[in-house]
């Protein structure tokens, strides 16, 4: 059986604002937030944009959606993890804050923001799962507790798993510290010598006594080493490094597996939503912006993987060439593909166009 997708049309340059009202009048005419009962705890996943990035789904939309979510008298709010990467996303204030400047704040979506993961990523839930790499995944936990979950992803291309939209905000962007650091890493972390001031914040802090101190330089020992990812976060020089070593099939893969872990403990109570405008070569993480594909629109379901075929089919068409022409040549379609191999989602859709 095919598994629907809605699809809002969009014009080109349409405004942040038009688009917003037509999302409006396509939830309520398909009554699509019907799964979400009083008083449930609803979680909006999805990314606020690094520093100089504009390509984020707008703030705007949360508003709406929020309202809308508490006429139902549930209790939405904004949510994301901390990223591997150091930045302005790698810790809870700075994130916060960024978010903020991007619009995020109370005064402009009516939603408190909280971050899944807690004040430095390494608040997890373990999720079992059927994978073939993993029996269980480790997640946010707030991802995992809330009773319902909205994942409102923009759709781009890249660098390391070809697009990005539901499965790799649901992947990769749900996980927590440990479970992002599996998925882009075979190796443990390691001191960049020349960076380390022997502060000595990472010994303090590793959860098994992983690391000591040798003449004045961090040392981790990789047997005992469980790969928290802890030392990354609170090394204030950018002394820790990892490998980001896996390849483009197997961290798709991974992503795959740990988005499923997310639907997997959010049977019947998940609505995914794409937006697929100010599409980009690069996702938000990266700063700057250039459009590569003319803006489509927005599409829904309750299914991430239906989701995620049908969209870049349609940035494909709307392209006239594939995604790798456009933006990072490698196995983009692995993500669908897999899913479909391991039995997670359906990548079999029928559109479903809301005039
Ligand atoms: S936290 Fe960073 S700078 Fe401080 S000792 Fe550890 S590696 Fe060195
Ligand atoms: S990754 Fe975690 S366990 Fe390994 S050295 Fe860093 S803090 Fe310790």
């Amino acid at each position: 059986m095919k598994e629907k997708v809605y699809f809002i049309p969009g014009v080109d340059n349409e405004s942040d604002e038009s688009l917003c009202a037509k999302l409006e009048k396509a939830i309520m005419a398909n009554n699509l937030f019907s799964f979400v009962q009083a008083n449930d705890m609803v979680a909006f996943k999805t990314h606020f944009g690094e520093e100089k990035t504009q390509g984020y789904v707008r703030p705007l939309n949360f508003k709406m959606m929020g309202d809308l979510l508490k006429q139902r008298r549930a209790l939405p709010f904004l949510t994301d993890t901390a990223t591997l990467y150091s930045g302005m996303r790698n810790q809870a204030i700075s994130h916060i804050e960024l978010a903020q400047r991007h619009g995020f704040g109370f005064e402009r979506t009516g939603l408190p923001l909280i971050m899944a993961d807690g004040l430095t990523g390494d608040e997890e839930l373990e999720v079992p799962i059927p994978g073939r790499l993993y029996s269980k995944v480790k997640i946010a936990s707030l991802i995992v507790k809330t009773q319902a979950l909205v994942v409102v992803s923009h759709f781009t291309g890249h660098l390391a798993s070809g697009f990005g939209a539901a499965l790799k905000n649901m992947g990769m962007g749900c996980a927590s510290r440990r479970g992002k650091l599996v998925q882009h890493s075979t190796a443990t972390p390691s001191v960049k010598k020349k960076k380390c001031t022997a502060c000595g914040a990472c010994v303090k802090w590793c959860p098994v006594q992983a690391i000591t101190m040798v003449e004045n330089v961090a040392q981790i020992d990789k047997v005992i080493c469980i790969g928290c990812g802890q030392c990354l976060t609170v090394c204030r020089f950018d002394a820790i490094g990892y490998n980001w070593s896996e390849t483009y099939e197997q961290l798709q893969r991974k992503i795959v597996e740990h988005a499923w872990g997310v639907a997997v403990s959010k049977k019947d109570k998940a609505l995914y939503i794409n937006f697929l405008n100010r599409i980009s070569k690069d996702c938000d993480c990266m700063g700057g912006y250039k459009k590569i594909v003319p803006d489509i629109g927005v599409l829904i379901s309750f299914d991430a993987v239906a989701l995620d075929a049908a969209s870049l089919d349609l940035v494909e068409k709307r392209a006239g060439k594939p995604l790798t022409a456009l933006a990072y040549d490698i196995p983009h379609r692995m993500q669908i593909d897999y899913a479909r191999e391991i039995g997670f989602g359906n990548p079999d859709y029928q559109i479903v166009e809301i005039p």
